[in-house]
């Protein structure tokens, strides 16, 4: 034998055993080597160069494709021959970079699908995306939803023929060569930009042919979980004036019952959504005459806007807050001192000129908190100091993204600030979490995440701040945490330049995160402003500043609210809790009569006299998602009763007025969820 055929690699597994192969086996028959059932569930390969060197050729690179990790691993076909020693990882369903490699293949058997069904059209990218993949083609017509039936029926028959993605070196001549003479001009324009080596790489499935980087999965057999939602038009690299391609959206995963739950919550979505809700229900708009981003409350809205802020309220001054209002529009030097008029500029409303001084509508209520505070000489003996308010604040958001009450221009924040010693942020932080907490649990959200955003102590020089600081805020962060044994996630790198943070998501009805509470540190106000405080010895300290919101805006609150609930709010928070439902004009009487009897008990009733049926009444105010509906007639009359019937629960039957009056009362002082 000669030497080059004996040479031998060093591959290390993920339990740390090394094992030699020789030079040039593939990843699937290493799987194989280990065990039968691996290698009929493998994907794709995760491989890494011993030596610290990454595995990567250069050759052939898909604009779109994985990128090496940052520990220098790579993605690898399974039968891609390993040439040197590396570190190995065999990657099956249950990893998400393999979710990216597979839908990243089913792009590719979509544009197969494509060309076999429209071979004229032109090629443009198909990348792996969130849920699934697109590709984008040029063709003179539209894609029509029948032409998309037909891609996908295409697909499911390609897919079961079982065709291999096999990779493929062409010298980069060739490449351009044969893109040139199947006219597939978008192709050609990617090989000249992105192949800066001799060999481009390409992977055909069945006859289809496309540039790219890779890797795929080994066939097509895997990939039967999908769904071709629509076509939209997009330009050629994103760019206007370019020629625009139809990129069809497409969404895949690795099983049915996955894609069926993601088409369940895309459903659910829809019709949650709080916009549609908004108005349905009656609780608020936004008026093109008054400006895009800028909410009007509705009466029912408004209702139960003020009984979210008069919950927050009581349990604001509960737990030692001082409320505080600050105006709405401040002089100009204000936020230059803060520092805003620099760094937040772009994020801000236009100056306006006041008797030749320049004001500014606030962004941020900090500023408004710290010149209270310094409205005074305080002493250790006062602090902490917390501020709360639930301040407005307008803030610039380009009118492309503004969406319903969850991207405005124009929001309440319940906004607080806490200043105080060094030795009192750890009890503050974890009052502040507890807060939070109570704040979800109130209105009936039981699942967070969380996450502790923390600075980079490799690069100190990003942080302005002192490093000591930093270091103590983390710690005790962290410590808060672990205390309170909650589960977090450490984001190294992703606090603000002003301080580390925690950020409470809660997870909705239909499993969505959604951004709420954050707690911020600040070491950059208090010295912008020279906060101080006078310490039991007598000398000037700098107090620590936290910047914390639970709700965030009371806007975006809301809009989750509604999403979560789907409109259908518990009985305390329901702008219309009973609907009395007369089944004719000759029981009006006793109809007024039960609803005074709520009135009088702080029940928020309406009276249907409508001179309309009884079906009519009671679909109406489930359409409006009232929780109780009472029904009477004369046999109720009679005897003083009401027949219940619950927006969900759906008929209760007959029961004695004043016992239900008891029964409501109990679940709106409660605050019961449903
Ligand atoms: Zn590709
Ligand atoms: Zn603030």
């Amino acid at each position: 034998m000669r030497k080059t055929e004996m040479e031998q690699i060093h591959v290390t597994l993920p339990d740390g055993s090394v094992k030699e192969y020789p030079k040039g086996t593939t990843p699937v028959e290493i799987a194989k080597s280990i065990s039968p059932r691996l290698a009929d569930a493998a994907l794709v390969a995760k491989v890494r160069a011993t030596n610290g060197n990454s595995p990567q050729e250069k050759t052939g690179i898909f604009s779109n494709s994985v990128d090496p990790a940052e520990d220098g691993s790579l993605l690898y076909d399974l039968r891609r021959p390993l040439e040197q020693d590396v570190q190995l990882q065999i990657l099956t369903e249950k990893d998400a970079d393999a979710l990216y490699v597979f839908r990243h293949s089913a792009a590719h058997l979509m544009a197969a699908a494509v060309m076999e069904l429209y071979p004229n059209v032109k090629l443009g990218i198909g990348p792996p995306v969130e849920n699934g993949f697109f590709y984008e083609f040029l063709r003179d017509q539209p894609f029509t939803p029948e032409d998309l039936e037909k891609i996908e029926k295409k697909m499911h028959e390609l897919a079961n023929q079982d065709l291999q993605n096999e990779r493929k070196l062409l010298p980069k001549a060739e490449a351009l060569k044969l893109y040139q003479d199947t006219k597939q001009l978008f192709k050609c324009e990617l090989i000249e930009e992105k192949a800066d080596e001799p060999m481009v790489s390409f992977y055909t499935t069945g006859k289809f042919i496309d540039f790219c980087r890779g890797p795929h999965i080994p066939s097509t057999k895997r990939i039967q979980a999908f769904k071709l939602m629509n076509a939209a038009g997009a330009y050629w690299k994103g760019q206007e004036g370019n020629p625009q391609l139809q990129r069809i959206y497409a969404i895949a995963f690795f099983s049915q019952k996955e894609l069926d739950e993601y088409l369940h919550r895309l459903e659910e979505a829809k019709r949650r959504d709080h916009r549609r809700l908004g108005t349905e229900l009656d609780l608020f708009s936004v008026q093109e005459e008054a400006g895009p981003g800028l909410i009007f409350w509705h009466p029912k809205g408004g209702l139960i806007r003020t009984i979210i802020e008069d919950w927050l309220r009581e349990e604001l001054v509960k737990r030692g807050y001082d409320l505080v209002f600050t105006p709405h529009i401040m002089r100009f030097d204000l936020w230059k001192t803060s520092g805003h008029a620099n760094f937040y500029k772009e994020n801000m409303f236009g100056v306006v000129e006041v008797e030749k001084a320049d004001y500014q509508l606030k962004p941020m209520n900090c500023p408004g908190h710290i010149l209270i505070y310094k409205s005074k000489l305080r002493s250790y003996r006062d602090l902490p100091v917390r501020l709360a308010e639930l301040g407005t604040v307008y803030r610039y958001e380009r009118s492309g993204v503004l969406h319903g009450l969850m991207r405005v221009r124009g929001f309440t924040q319940d906004d607080a600030h806490i200043f105080c010693m060094p030795e009192q942020i750890e009890a503050e932080v974890e009052a502040c979490v507890d807060f939070a907490y109570a704040v979800m649990k109130n209105f009936g959200f039981d699942k967070f995440e969380i996450e502790l955003s923390d600075w980079d102590p490799k690069h100190p020089e990003n942080y302005p701040g002192k490093a000591e600081d930093w270091q103590q805020a983390s710690s005790s962060l962290a410590s808060v945490m672990e205390r309170m044994k909650i589960p977090y996630k450490r984001m190294v790198g992703e606090g603000a330049f002003y301080g580390p943070k925690i950020d409470v998501k809660l997870i909705d009805a239909i499993g969505r995160p959604w951004q709420l509470t954050t707690v911020q540190f600040d070491f950059n106000l208090p010295a912008r402003f020279g906060l101080e405080y006078v310490g039991e010895d007598g000398a000037r300290h700098q107090p620590l500043m936290v910047h914390r919101a639970l709700l965030g805006s009371v806007e975006r609150f809301f809009g989750i609210l509604i999403e979560h609930y789907a409109g259908a709010f518990p009985l305390w928070l329901a702008p219309t809790q009973v609907e009395v439902c007369p089944v004719s004009e000759k029981v009006m009487d006793y109809a007024k009569h039960v609803r005074e009897t709520l009135k009088n008990h702080d029940i928020r009733v309406h009276l249907d006299d409508r001179n309309e049926k009884l079906p009519a009444k009671i679909r109406d105010a489930q359409l409006q998602k009232i929780p109780y509906m009472l029904v009477v007639g004369p046999k109720e009359a009679e005897a003083g009763t009401v027949s219940v019937r619950h927006r969900s629960k759906g008929d209760l039957g007959p029961r004695p007025l004043a016992d239900l009056v008891t029964a409501l009362n109990e679940e709106i002082s409660t605050r019961t969820i449903q």
